[in-house]
Order: C-alpha cells, then structure tokens, then sequence
C-alpha cells in the first residue's frame, strides 16, 4: 500500500478513535439536589444524620430513574423537590420553619431553560406542595409568581391538595423558633440599645435558615431545568419573601447556559441577582461553571451566605457553599450517584 495511503488511513482511524471516545464520556444527563445550607452534620444526631443521609440518597434516585428513562428535566426537578417538601426532616412543605407570628408561609419557583418559562408561589399556607403549583402558575396563567392569598385561592381553583396551616408544624422547628424568641429577648434586654435590625442578625447565628430544597437537571433533550422550595427563614416577619420564589435570585435556567438553585440568607442572593449572575457570567465572560460559582460566593456575596447548585450545559455539576455545611447529592449518565453529607470526609471533619 503507498506510503500516503497508510498515513491517512492512520489518521482517519485516530479521528474515528477520538471522536467515539467523545461520544462514549458525553454525559447525556445529569442531576444535583441540595438539601440547604446553613447546617452541618455537628448539629445533629447520627441517627438524624443517617435519616438526611437516606433522604437525599431517596431523593437522588427519584431524580436519577425520571432521567434515565429519558423523561423531562422539568419532571425530574419538581418530582424531587416535591419528595423533599413531604419530608419533615426539610425546611420546605411539612417541616417549614415558623415565622415570627408562630405560622408558616412556604415559597417555591420552578425554572424550564428550554424556553425560560418559569412559575413562582410567595407566602403560601395551605399548599402542600409549594412546587406543584408553582409549575402550574408557569403552565396554567399568563403570570410567573403568585404570592399570599391569591396563591393559596389558585392552588384551590386548581384542585391541587391544601392542608390546615398547623400540618406543617413539626417539634424540630417549633424549638428552633422558640430558641430564637429567647435568644432576641435576652440580647434585647442586655443590649437596650439594639434596633430592630440588629435583632434580625441574631436570629441569623441560631440555625434560622437550614434545610431548603432545590433541584438542577439536564435531560437527554439536552433541556435544563432548576426547582427551589423553602419556608424562608425562621421568625421572618409576616409577608417577608426571599429569594427561593424569585426567578433570577435563586432559581435559573437557560439551555444556552446552566440551572442553577441557591440556599442561603435570601436577601443576600435577591440583592445579587445570583442564580442569573451564575449564567450571565458563563454567556458574557464564558468561564467555566465552577470558576462563576465560585467567584460569586467568595467575591460577591458575604462570607456564610449560603449555597449554590448548577449544572451547564454539557452536564457539569457544581454544588459549592460558603456557610458550615450544605447537604448534597449529585447523578449523571457516567454512573456518578453520590450522597455527599456526613460521610462525606469534608463534611464530617466539620463534627
Ligand atoms: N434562601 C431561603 C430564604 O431566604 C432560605 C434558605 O435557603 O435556607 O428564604
């Protein structure tokens, strides 16, 4: 055979090689879950350490099997978010935290990145699954959020199931709540001076926000999607919302970049804009998705502000927090099926 001939058969079989290779490592789905920031394995049990464990591991494989059957992104994110918002162990559905009038308002957003439809509930009291409705004010109205009442009216009108405002308390919150009360009382008695303000950032050191749930996935249709669902922040002051129901301040997701779901002190991340900031900087500046992620949580948020889940669009995961611990999980078509909390090595030197 001539010289030549060899050498380009040479080459075509090294293109041949390389690009199967390609094919073969592609990640064709991929999914990460957060179960908030805010808390660490130290402050809990082991055996309540195990239960998270279990809880997200349950939840991962929800997401996992909707994916690789080759369902929606937009199923996957709402199926697991609506698991972890009937698990008492969350601070989303049953198990929200109380605000300071001793009830629960439950705020939840959901995110398609195929063509940025989006739906949103602020401040809801009988929707037993925040995340559900708020799907259906992105399919079922011409709006994107819904807030107070008006929400609660939608989700009857819509059939969707409603509970008595006491069926999400759980013992676990109502001691936190109550540990805040006192907490603000004795630093109002010892600091007369201190304003109303300053009394909110107490509240902050006591565990107040722990155990939001969000979502990120990318389907075999190449389509992203990202779901969050919270009660907000314990002893938050009636009709106070935060970032978890703002689209562009902790849900996002466009196809051409990421979805991206964040935990933390709300009002950090609306001020930011962060779940946009992530995809903005990943379109204008083409940085990596974890180079943005973490450029936001180090440069521009305060440090222990929360926590940020994101997928782009080739399937690459980032779950990074700032705060003691984030409670997390992450799947794609490689095979990767992680649970990362307290046995995971960084998260249990924390103990
Ligand atoms: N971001 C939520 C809020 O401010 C709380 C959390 O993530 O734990 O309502």
């Amino acid at each position: 055979m001539p010289r030549f001939l060899t050498s380009l058969l040479l080459v075509l079989a090294m293109t041949l090689q390389a690009s199967g290779q390609e094919s073969k490592d592609k990640i064709t789905y991929a999914l990460a879950i957060h179960g908030g920031a805010g808390s660490s394995p130290g402050m809990f049990s082991d055996k309540a350490n195990q239960q998270r464990y279990d809880a997200m591991e349950a939840a991962l494989s929800t997401g996992q099997k909707i994916l690789a059957q080759g369902g929606t992104s937009l199923d996957a994110v709402e199926a697991v978010v609506r698991g972890l918002e009937d698990d008492p162990q969350f601070n989303a559905g049953r198990g929200a935290v109380f605000n300071a009038d001793s009830k629960h308002e439950l705020d939840a957003s959901i995110m398609d990145g195929s063509n940025l439809e989006c739906g949103a509930v602020a401040g809801v009291t009988t929707i037993k699954n925040p995340i559900s409705l708020a799907r259906m004010v992105m399919t079922e109205t011409n709006h994107v959020l819904l807030s107070g009442s008006g929400a609660d009216l939608f989700g009857k009108s819509m059939k969707v199931p409603q509970v008595d405002n006491t069926w999400f308390d759980t013992p676990a919150t109502l001691k936190r709540w109550k540990k805040i009360q006192e907490k603000r009382d004795n630093a109002s008695l010892k600091h007369q001076s201190l304003k109303r303000r300053d009394l909110e950032i107490v509240d902050m050191d006591t565990g107040s926000y722990m155990g939001t749930v969000g979502c990120v996935a990318l389907d075999q249709h190449g389509n992203l999607a990202a779901a969050t669902s919270t009660g907000g922040m314990t002893n938050k002051r009636f009709g106070r919302i935060g970032d978890s129901p703002i689209i562009a301040a902790g849900t996002y997701a466009n196809n051409q970049t990421c979805a991206v779901s964040c935990t933390g002190i709300g009002e950090e991340f609306i001020r930011r804009a962060v779940a946009y900031d992530v995809a903005a900087r990943l379109k204008y500046q083409q940085v990596p998705l974890q180079k943005a992620v973490n450029e936001i949580l180090t440069n521009e948020l305060p440090a222990e502000a929360g926590g940020i889940i994101a997928i782009d669009k080739d399937g690459e995961i980032c779950m990074e927090y700032s705060t003691k611990g984030m409670a997390r999980a992450a799947a794609d078509s490689s095979g990767r099926f992680e649970v990362l909390w307290h046995k995971d090595k960084a998260d249990s030197q924390q103990k």
